[in-house]
């Protein structure tokens, strides 16, 4: 295999991939060289900005400069000693609608040049595409995928298979499906640079899971064009192991200044939001009066370094196992990539399944938007589907989210355990807990019930979710009678009138005592000895 995944967060991973010069590890951001005209030297590319790889075109190499890269060695020929990946024209089709070369040619171009991963002539499917286009550009480009493996003759090449179909879900999970059959040993998703320029990544989630429900998960998939370092972390907890970008340069030439948040007019600027080795050493006002050459460098330059600085925090956050929280934090940047998270809860089952069940962290959870994560996703349905309450067990204590944990652990939830006993000796206890649900005393120390911290007082979707998931547990259990101590400050008493109705609809006795009756008596002093 030449993909070794070695840490998972989310649908990210950090691997290793092997090419025929080097391993280099991903999350990998392929910067966009022109062989024509390079702004940002390779040397300094390699050496000061640390990138392991570079994505160039190969039908341009092939138009500019003939023989020559194969005379000498792609690597030779442009300088750059990590690994190398063409793309094979396919964005020139895009753009022009045409390319001169066909598609046995552009492979054995990219053999005779000595690519590390080298793309196969695929038909991008676009944006504005009918159904009928777009699945004329999925069938051509699996008619020349599998015809490519009666060409290839080099068995030390990474060879890419792109997967089509644009927004057409169907037709991207057809073109996946037909794709994964034949052993290619990376995929990637065409098309997306035209769904990200107008900001529809809530439309790319559907594409990049679509393509990824039905892609092998030990073959890496790389997204064509992911520009942006505002997206980066959307990307790849969605499963996007490898990008390139030329978004560096063409901001660049427009006089724009990327941050991890967004983008800046370089005319708008005042300060530097950035302690690169550029930006540390001018103003805006000053880069703003050098030469338009010169000013295009230096923000070609920022541009990569904030790309990479983003690749490093993503990978440091899959490492942490939060990922999501990054991703979260980065969402609020932009309403779409919000809506992108949001469209996650359509995956919610497919994120879960194959998500790492122990992080080297706990959670924390801000609102809502949590009620997606993996986790809670994953808790759910091992208390639906697996879990049984205690025997004979005929009175249920439910109690709020503590403070502490272990909840059990908590001064409130022990003094209360005590009183209880005293009365009714043979009693169970769940804790209602945003934004899991119903914890079980018994489970409340397995990963991660007691490892999170939650806003407080939770908002109405997370309360509503809680109650629901309260209300379900009541209805699955027999339990005669419930104890249901109200938190109505970070409750809203949401949990309390859902659960009033369950009880009178299933006859169960219930009572309700109020938190403060418990939290404003002292607690017990320690008995002198
Ligand atoms: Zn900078």
């Amino acid at each position: 295999m030449s993909f070794e995944i070695k840490e998972k967060d989310l649908l990210a991973r950090i691997g290793k991939l092997k090419t025929k010069n080097r391993i280099v590890e991903t999350p990998l951001l392929f910067p966009v060289i022109n062989p024509a005209f390079q702004l940002v030297s390779l040397n300094k590319i390699e050496k000061e900005l640390g990138f392991e790889a570079l994505i160039t075109n190969a039908y341009i190499l092939k138009q500019r400069f003939q023989n020559q890269p194969i005379q000498q060695g792609l690597h030779k020929f442009l300088g750059f000693n990590g690994a190398i990946m063409t793309d094979s024209g396919a964005y020139q089709i895009l753009v022009y609608g045409n390319v001169q070369t066909d598609p046995k040619e552009i492979v054995e171009y990219q053999e005779r040049i000595g690519s590390d991963i080298a793309t196969i002539l695929d038909i991008p499917t676009g944006w504005k595409t009918t159904e009928k286009q777009a699945a004329q550009t999925v069938n051509e480009t699996l008619k020349r995928a599998k015809q490519f493996f009666k060409i290839k003759t080099h068995k030390d090449i990474l060879w890419v298979g792109p997967v089509q179909g644009g927004r057409h879900l169907n037709l991207v999970a057809k073109s996946a499906k037909e794709m994964q059959k034949l052993p290619f040993q990376i995929h990637a998703l065409g098309s997306p640079t035209e769904v990200m320029e107008s900001y529809r990544f809530d439309v790319l989630v559907d594409m990049i899971l679509t393509a990824k429900m039905n892609l092998p998960l030990d073959r890496p998939l790389h997204l064509f064009g992911a520009g942006h370092p505002f997206m980066f972390s959307l990307a790849v907890a969605t499963g996007c192991d490898m990008f390139d970008s030329a978004a560096y340069a063409l901001y660049a030439r427009e006089g724009r200044y990327m941050t991890e948040n967004g983008t800046h007019r370089l005319s708008e600027l005042n300060y530097f939001p950035c302690t690169c080795p550029k930006c540390a050493k001018a103003t805006p006002k000053q880069v703003l009066e050098r030469s338009p050459k010169e000013r295009e460098v230096f923000l070609a330059e920022h541009n990569l370094h904030v790309c990479a600085a983003e690749i490093r925090r993503v990978k440091q956050a899959i490492h942490d196992g939060r990922l999501w929280e990054h991703m979260e934090i980065r969402a609020y940047n932009h309403p779409a990539l919000f809506t992108a998270v949001k469209r996650l809860a359509k995956y919610k089952d497919f994120i879960e399944k194959h998500s790492p069940s122990v992080k080297p962290s706990g959670l924390f959870f801000y609102n809502s938007l949590s009620l997606i994560r993996p986790e809670v996703i994953r808790h759910q349905k091992l208390l639906t589907e697996r879990y049984t309450p205690p025997d004979k067990t005929e009175t249920l204590l439910l109690f709020p989210q503590t403070s502490a944990k272990p909840l059990h652990k908590s001064h409130e939830y022990k003094k209360t355990a005590k009183t209880l006993k005293k009365q009714t000796p043979n009693f169970h206890t769940c804790f209602y807990v945003a934004p899991f649900g119903i914890t079980p005393v018994e489970l409340d120390e397995i990963y991660p019930l007691s490892q999170h911290e939650t806003a407080m007082p939770l908002d109405k979707e997370t309360t509503q979710h809680v109650a629901k998931q309260t209300a379900d547990y009541i209805k699955r259990t027999n339990y005669k009678t419930i104890i249901l101590i109200n938190d109505p400050q970070n409750w809203n008493n949401t949990v309390i009138s859902t659960v009033k109705r369950t009880c009178k609809q299933k006859h169960i006795t219930l009572k309700t005592i109020h938190i403060k009756e418990i939290l404003t008596t002292k607690p017990e002093q320690p008995r002198e000895t």
